[in-house]
């Protein structure tokens, strides 16, 4: 067959992180089938979701089995019953005008971020930070936008350094792109940007015209009070930002599939005439065009999580794991280590002692202590000499796994 492919794809590396990962516990835990190897690499909650949302599910599931009150297709922008809610509980008490029709509900924030450029110009500059959630870059070298890979990086994207010497917080670029994607708090380094620090990225946003994605995953995990909840807390963020947000880690509904993208009526881009088009009239289009819509369930499901008891039993969650990331902080600082992280996010990006690499470090907390983090390397160039661990183990695992540490 002759068929021609998107050349784009044989740009992205391998992504070997993880295989790698297993790959080498594996090899561990067969050399030494006597050791409880403790996983705090975990990229994914573990709880079991509320009680609140699973009986939202089982009404949802019973009103689909009557000719009444079944829903077949619903709105591809998602049910006003939802869009409502998050108008009102995520940005209306918060202060912040968003209405209901600047939000789109998605099947989570992963295909819109990825999806969001099907509404604009294929041919933009764009940045990120260094290390990165990976599905930033590589859904950009799938459009195009990668131009040459060059070692851990392609040249068409500008890379913002996170790292110890900035106080993990993003630095302003000297080459000012198109498109920049943030994500605070942050997934790998936990860190988070307070309100100062955002509101330098809206002006300069708004200086130079550009467009600014924002992902705020880890919204609920937030505990310091001067880390936005969300970018439209800051003035005249309306005009620059677009943000997404997921139920996934909020509410544990990583396998349930739920989020939102929130493109605000203020948001313009120019057609190539030079006339202002508005964005969300396009992603009104792409999404009636390409999407139809996230399940009635998981809608109600996540409905469910805005009620008084939802709301206080997915908080109790969220505390769980901050309980953990609380003890991971205390007990690694306390053992010399150098962290970063656990106070707005459940991730710690720990600093590897004796100038070891991320893989080094990661064989020496397996063999020494059982533990397995994740290679800071595997996030971004700027990731090399860091090791991510998570809060998502239980109370217990995550204790032992420190008492190990201490008792070294
Ligand atoms: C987990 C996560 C998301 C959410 O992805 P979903 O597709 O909604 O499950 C988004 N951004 C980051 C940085 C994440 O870690």
């Amino acid at each position: 067959m002759n068929l021609r492919i998107n050349d784009n794809f044989l740009l992205l590396p391998e992504s070997y992180l993880f295989s790698e990962v297993a790959r080498r516990v594996k090899d561990f835990q067969d050399a030494n089938p006597e050791v409880k190897v403790i996983r705090m690499g975990i990229g994914d909650v573990t709880r079991p979701l509320c009680k609140a949302a699973i009986e939202a599910m089982y009404r949802a599931v019973e009103d689909e089995s009557k000719t009444e009150t079944f829903h077949g297709y619903g709105p591809e922008q998602g049910y006003s019953f939802l869009r409502d809610k998050i108008a009102d509980y995520d940005y209306g008490r918060r202060g912040i005008d968003i209405r209901p029709e600047e939000i789109f509900i998605g099947d989570g924030a992963k295909s819109d971020l990825g999806n969001f450029f099907d509404i604009l110009a294929q041919d933009l500059t764009v940045a990120v930070t260094d290390p990165v959630y990976p599905v930033y870059v590589d859904t950009n070298v799938m459009g195009g936008r990668g131009g040459k890979r060059n070692g851990e990086h392609h040249d068409g994207i500008i890379y913002i350094p996170v790292n110890k010497a900035n106080g993990y917080v993003p630095q302003l670029p000297e080459q000012c792109p198109d498109v920049i994607y943030l994500c605070s708090p942050n997934n790998p380094t936990g860190t988070a940007m307070t309100r100062d620090e955002l509101r330098k990225w809206v002006e300069y946003a708004r200086e130079n015209g550009c467009l600014i994605l924002f992902d705020s995953a880890y919204e609920a995990y937030i505990h310091s009070s001067d880390v936005p909840h969300s970018i439209y807390e800051i003035e005249g963020a309306k005009d620059v930002a677009v943000e997404f947000r997921s139920f996934s880690k909020t509410a544990g509904f990583t396998g349930i599939r739920c989020g939102y993208t929130v493109v605000p009526f203020a948001l313009k881009g120019k057609d190539s005439n030079g006339n202002e088009v508005s964005l969300n009239r396009l992603w009104n289009r792409r999404q009636c065009t390409k999407f139809n819509g996230a399940s009635y369930i998981s809608q109600r499901a996540a409905e469910a999580v805005y009620s008084p008891e939802g709301r206080k039993q997915i908080m109790e969650t969220v505390e769980y794991y901050m309980g953990n990331a609380c003890m991971m902080r205390e007990a690694l600082s306390g053992a010399g280590y150098e962290i970063a992280g656990g106070i707005d996010s459940p991730y710690i990006w720990l600093r590897t002692p004796d100038g070891m690499t991320s893989w080094e470090f990661f064989d020496f907390l397996l063999k020494t202590h059982g533990i397995v983090g994740t290679p800071g390397s595997g996030f971004g160039a700027e990731g090399e000499g860091y090791l991510r661990l998570t809060a998502f183990n239980t109370h217990e695992a995550t204790r032992e796994a420190l008492q190990r540490i201490h008792n070294a």
